[in-house]
């Protein structure tokens, strides 16, 4: 059995497929949705935990690739070096979770590392470099 972590980047024409549903019925694997959003141009993306034998869980993941999804191990860590960061903004438009947002009361920059899919947007995005790609 292999229990992975996978993030799935789905052009909008696939967004309303049952691509999902297919992993389970032909593929016998279990899924777990950690996170799932639709971003500004509407790609949808979803991080899953999938469950399942080896040889099932590979034959799935080309079944994704085959269908157009983009696959991407959920191996990395996004982090904010906190004494880098001056709350700019700049990063909080183009994160597609939502990860980075601004506190209304505080006008601060608030990272959530529980919604971050680390898609490393923000990482060019940064003026000052303050989010860091962790292995
Ligand atoms: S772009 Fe960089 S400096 Fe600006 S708020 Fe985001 S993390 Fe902080
Ligand atoms: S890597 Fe950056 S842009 Fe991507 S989800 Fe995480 S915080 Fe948002």
């Amino acid at each position: 059995m292999v229990s992975k972590k996978i993030v799935l980047h789905f052009p909008n024409k696939l967004v309303d497929q049952p691509i999902v549903y297919k992993l389970v019925k032909d593929y016998n694997l279990k899924f777990n949705i950690l996170k799932a959003s639709i971003t500004p141009k509407e790609e949808g993306l979803l991080v899953l935990e999938l469950n399942g034998e080896e040889k099932d869980y590979k034959q799935g993941v080309n079944y994704l690739k085959e269908s157009g999804v983009k696959v991407q191990p959920l191996s990395r860590d996004v982090v904010r070096n906190e004494a880098k960061c001056t709350h700019c903004g700049v990063c909080v438009p183009i994160c597609p979770t939502a990860a980075l947002v601004v506190d209304p009361l505080t006008r601060k920059v608030n990272f959530y590392n529980d919604k971050c899919i680390a898609c490393e947007l923000c990482i060019k995005a940064c003026p000052v470099r303050a989010m860091e790609v962790h292995f």
